[in-house]
């Protein structure tokens, strides 16, 4: 008999989530991680709580307060004279919340009888797990199914070599002690965006390069445009299309060139260009476990790998790299073990980037549903007609739904503006349910909120918004 019905490699959103769930369903669960922090201790929660999402909420959201003090504070009557930061606190505050949520995934596994191991797993059949322990022991277990959840590291780039001084991936950018007076960026997406701004929010002067021609080209058009602008306006430099041809660091800066002649001075630069599957050491190769020509864990419908009993979620088999859609995956994939039929609705993931304000959205952009020959309807509300944000003081971007022309039923929904990170919910659930733009129309939103912008939109798709 296995020593374990499930053996879960990796304690990230998704391999947490996954051990916790088959532990709920009454399966013997040990989950394996094997992150070490800064401080040199062992740590639960992987890249979302440890060095990604986490982290970089609390900088965003401090960045912001100083932001909101230095710049619009006086627009409500607020004074703010001798305002100063003290970077090392904003870091002790973000390095506490890391440790206190870190540390709650050990509670959890307590709660939920999930045996927490710290080491490096390594497969070495179908049913048998080696693992290294950080004081160098090493020992061999045994589960009836293992569930991959090993994630993601950064993509790195020839052409800007990370030195962790000077040039540094997203984990550095969380880090830096003093505000770098200019800071280069390579990469608008996700990261280069949030860290970007944080910095920016206190006082760097931020320049970011970006090889594409579009702007957030996964995004909604005009919803890319209007954050570009009023991102362009608190300050960030971003060059599109634009390839860095080198970074060297001589003198305490990083010389950057561009576009062939091009060049720019920063104290930092900050590479984020991406995130790749991370697999190393687990042996998936030496056991058959196929893989895509990316390095991404290839899976069947059932997140299974090309070996039986083993499974794979999160980051490492690909799609969305959001913490969100790793954790449905861990969901799923303990449920079905257990017998029941859960899936996954990879259209109705949502996506948020934390800008101020925030980008949001889920469901097709007007580009796919073209591409598709769908037709479909938009209905769009400005937060500049919204009550509620004009009290808050933040009256930028919009909300827009887009509809099927034939049977009303919301195919995408796209934000630019404050608070989009919850307000997106809502067009989840509804597009979750298969409402119409009508359903959303009907329904009572409570006033003043910002929701009314979502409920007006549902309204003028029809073409009977009634403030703007
Ligand atoms: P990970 O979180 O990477 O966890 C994998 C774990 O497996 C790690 O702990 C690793 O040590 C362990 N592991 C790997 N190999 C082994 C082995 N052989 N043995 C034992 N353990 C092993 N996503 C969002 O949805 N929202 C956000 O706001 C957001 N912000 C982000 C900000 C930053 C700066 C970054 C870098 C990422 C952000 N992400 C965000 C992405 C998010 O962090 C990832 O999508 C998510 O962490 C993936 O979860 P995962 O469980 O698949 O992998
Ligand atoms: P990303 O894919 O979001 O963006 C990378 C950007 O870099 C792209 O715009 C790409 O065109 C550009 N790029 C690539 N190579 C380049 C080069 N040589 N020169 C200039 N530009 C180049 O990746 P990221 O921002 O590094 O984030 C990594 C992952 O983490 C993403 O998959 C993202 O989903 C996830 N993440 C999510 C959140 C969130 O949900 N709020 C926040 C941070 C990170």
């Amino acid at each position: 008999m296995a020593d374990y019905n499930v053996i879960v490699i990796g304690a990230g959103p998704a391999g947490y989530v996954a051990a916790i769930r088959c532990a709920q369903l009454g399966m013997k669960t040990a989950c394996v991680d094997k992150w070490i922090n800064s401080a040199d201790k062992p740590s639960l929660g992987g890249t979302c709580l440890n060095v990604g999402c986490i982290p970089s909420k609390a900088l965003l959201d401090s960045s912001h307060h100083y932001y909101f003090m230095e710049k619009e504070a006086k627009g409500h009557g607020i004074k703010s004279e001798g305002l100063s930061i003290d970077i090392a606190a904003m870091q002790a505050r973000k390095n506490k919340i890391v440790k206190m949520l870190t540390g709650g995934i050990g509670s959890l596994f307590k709660k939920n009888k999930v045996v927490s191991l710290e080491g490096t797993a390594r497969l070495i059949s179908n049913t048998e797990v080696e693992i290294v322990a950080n004081d160098g022991s090493i020992e061999t277990i045994s589960a009836d199914n293992v569930i991959i959840a090993s994630g993601s590291v950064p993509t790195q780039i020839p052409v800007t070599p990370i030195d962790n001084e000077f040039i540094v991936d997203s984990t550095g950018a969380l880090a830096f002690d003093a505000v770098p007076p200019r800071l280069g960026v390579i990469g608008a997406g996700a990261i280069g965006l949030e860290l970007g701004s944080v910095w920016s929010r206190l006082g760097s002067q931020v320049t970011i390069f970006e090889a594409l021609d579009d702007f957030l080209s996964v995004a909604d058009r005009n919803i890319a445009g209007a954050a570009l602008k009023e991102l362009k306006k608190q300050g960030l430099d971003i060059k599109l299309a634009t390839q860095v041809t080198s970074a060297t660091v001589a003198n305490n800066e990083v010389t950057i060139n561009y576009q062939g002649d091009q060049q720019l001075l920063v104290d930092k630069l900050i590479v984020a260009v991406g995130r790749k599957p991370y697999t190393d050491k687990l042996g998936i190769a030496d056991i058959g476990i196929e893989m895509d020509e990316r390095g991404f864990i290839k899976v069947d419908a059932n997140r299974q790998t090309s070996v039986a009993g083993i499974y794979a979620v999160g980051d490492v088999i690909g799609g969305p790299m959001l913490a969100h859609k790793g954790s449905e995956e861990g969901v799923m994939v303990a449920e079905r073990l257990a017998g029941q039929k859960t899936e996954m609705h990879y259209d109705t993931v949502p996506w948020v980037i934390y800008t101020h304000p925030e980008i949001a959205w889920v469901g097709k952009t007007e580009e796919q549903l073209k591409a598709e020959n769908i037709e479909y309807k938009v209905g769009q509300f400005p937060f500049i007609a919204n009550g509620r944000a004009k009290a808050h003081g933040n009256t930028s971007g919009m909300i827009r739904i887009i509809a099927d022309s034939q049977t009303d039923r919301i195919l995408g929904v796209h934000i630019f503006g404050i608070s989009a990170s919850e307000l997106i919910a809502e067009a989840v659930l509804a597009m979750e349910f298969e409402a119409s733009s009508e359903d959303l129309a009907r329904t009572i939103h409570a006033h003043p909120t910002l929701s009314e912008a979502m409920h007006e939109a549902a309204l003028d798709v029809d073409g009977r918004v009634i403030h703007s």
